[in-house]
């Protein structure tokens, strides 16, 4: 379990929302650190705390997908129909860092924290129809701090397709019905990859009025007429937002649209690039609790110069590659899919073994692919470590002692890790897409700018381009190495930005139907 201290009433900033203070309700299938997958529960965790630092009284819902020590009982219980079955559901509560978490129970969506979104499809669709039913009853069945929430000013933050539905049902369950007239919702795409398609025959799931299957029918090429629940909470929400404003671009596009472009460029109107920020409090150098243990240390930009080579020896020593100050190590972490361009690290290993390199990474995923980093491990013991797992320590380790990320992603909403490696001194080497395009500007050597390398397209050449100069740099131009470190640390990547562009697209949605 994990330890976070409530923040002090005292040490509270002073509200900042002034007359636009709003009760908000973020939903999420995944919030961290009690469920994380990816980004996704990364946002959940981070973005409601800050909006709370401006003054509003925000709340999280996640599934209880195990026991969290710091949530307690709340001894609400209620009953949702759900495919013809009656389900009970309770809801557990615990107040952390100025917000209300609520984590709903049941059968359904216990002990499955490392398989979130697997299962049979039947089972899936289930589990989130159960869950935004829950979600939306949240307000006006669940006292938090002995008050129900209610519908006064209240706005939804729900996230990809798991959530999408919930827009859906505050229009059919209460809109549609003179209820909740003043609340707006928002659907966040994170990740359009994913839609939550299916047969039209799902429709029965989902227990809505007969006239609201139009909304889910959808027609593409490639899937045919079919479900699709993305597609409908993207056309209901008053309000979408996307992770970054390449994504945004990229997803009006036949290619990064993923099949919905169309929706999107029919609501143009209503969307918004908004980049994720991160949590400053995981993840800083200087005071991250990772590196407290076994030689390393923390680290900031005035002690950049000892305490980063102090964390590339002990990750080096950790990992049984030679301990050696003067070789550029470089770094991956994510998911091992298509998506993270995982194939493209693989066909440049061969140049990379030929330079005096090393090469650590993290990730889980496809089992090929897991096999793939065992086998270069394997095969180039000296210089590569393929870490098949999932552990936010090793995640944190790497960041601090890596010179280099790579993050070669073939598309990217908004991406994580590049914020968290520039903040740590280690210097991004991306392709240009998604949030990668937003966030890393490439290295300038006449003018001394920019953050990092990148390449245009997700090609095994551009990639090796770009890594060659960044190595050349970071071997011959110690001084332009150290700028590019701390350009990227000196940068205010924190929550508060975003979180202010957030509230103004809750505002908007309340004063323009
Ligand atoms: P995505 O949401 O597409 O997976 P992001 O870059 O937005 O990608 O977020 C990924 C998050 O998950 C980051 O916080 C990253 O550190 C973490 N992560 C990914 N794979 C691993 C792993 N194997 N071990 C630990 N953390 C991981």
């Amino acid at each position: 379990s994990v330890t976070l201290d409530p923040i002090k009433e005292d040490a509270k900033p002073p509200p900042l929302a002034g007359a636009n203070v709003m009760n908000v309700i973020l939903v999420a299938a995944e919030c961290a650190p009690w469920s994380k997958t990816g980004g996704l529960g990364d946002v959940a965790g981070a973005l409601p705390k800050a909006l709370a630092r401006r003054g509003h009284r925000v709340m999280v819902i996640a599934p209880r997908y195990g026991n969290y020590a710091e949530a307690q009982d709340t001894g609400v219980r209620k009953r949702y129909k759900v495919h013809g079955q009656d389900l009970e559901v309770n809801y557990f509560h615990a107040y952390i860092d100025g917000v209300d978490f609520v984590f709903i129970d049941s059968p359904l969506l216990r002990h499955i924290e490392n398989n979130i979104y697997g299962g049979k499809r039947e089972d899936i669709l289930k589990r989130m129809v159960l869950f935004c039913k829950a979600a939306i009853e949240v307000p006006w069945y669940v006292p938090c701090g002995g008050v129900c929430y209610g519908d006064g000013n209240l706005a939804f933050i729900a996230n990809d397709w798991h959530t999408a539905l919930l827009p859906v049902y505050l229009k059919a369950y209460y809109r549609d019905k003179g209820l909740m007239q003043y609340t707006r919702s928002v659907v966040v795409i994170h990740n359009i990859a994913h839609q939550g398609r299916g047969p039209v025959d799902d429709f029965a799931y989902v227990d809505l009025p007969p006239g609201y299957l139009d909304l889910f029918k959808f027609y593409d090429p490639v899937g045919g007429e079919h479900f699709n629940i993305f597609a409908a909470g993207l056309k209901t929400a008053d309000r979408i937002v996307t992770v970054s404003h390449g994504y945004t671009w990229e997803l009006k596009t036949l290619e990064g649209g993923w099949g919905l472009h169309g929706i999107i460029n029919e609501n143009d109107w209503k969307l918004r690039g908004i980049v994720n920020g991160i949590d400053t409090k995981d993840w800083s150098p200087d005071i991250d609790i990772h590196l407290k243990s076994d030689g390393y240390v923390n680290y900031s930009i005035d002690t950049l110069k000892t305490g980063k080579p102090q964390c590339k020896a002990a990750l080096q020593k950790e990992l049984g590659l030679p301990i050696r100050p003067d070789v550029p190590l470089i770094g991956f972490i994510g998911r091992l899919d298509d998506q993270k361009g995982v194939d493209l690290i693989a066909q440049a290993v061969p140049w990379m073994m030929d330079q005096d390199v090393q090469l650590v990474m993290l990730g889980t995923g496809r089992p090929d692919l897991e096999q793939m980093l065992r086998n270069f491990e394997g095969q180039y013991k000296d210089k590569v470590r393929g870490w098949v797992g999932f552990s936010v320590k090793t995640a944190h380790r790497i960041t601090a002692g890596a010179d280099v990320l790579l993050m070669p992603s073939r598309f990217e909403p908004c991406g994580l890790n590049q914020l968290y490696a520039m903040r740590y001194g280690t210097v991004p080497v991306v392709h240009a897409v998604g949030g990668l395009r937003d966030t890393v500007k490439q290295f300038n050597p006449f003018e001394e700018s920019g953050l990092g390398w990148t390449f245009g397209r997700a090609d095994v050449n551009e990639l090796i381009h770009a890594l060659g100069n960044c190595l050349y740099t970071y071997w011959d131009y110690k001084a332009s190495w150290e700028g590019l470190q701390k350009r990227g640390m000196e940068q205010d990547l924190s929550w508060d930005n975003a979180a202010q562009n957030y509230e103004e697209v809750l505002v908007a949605a309340k004063y323009q139907w």
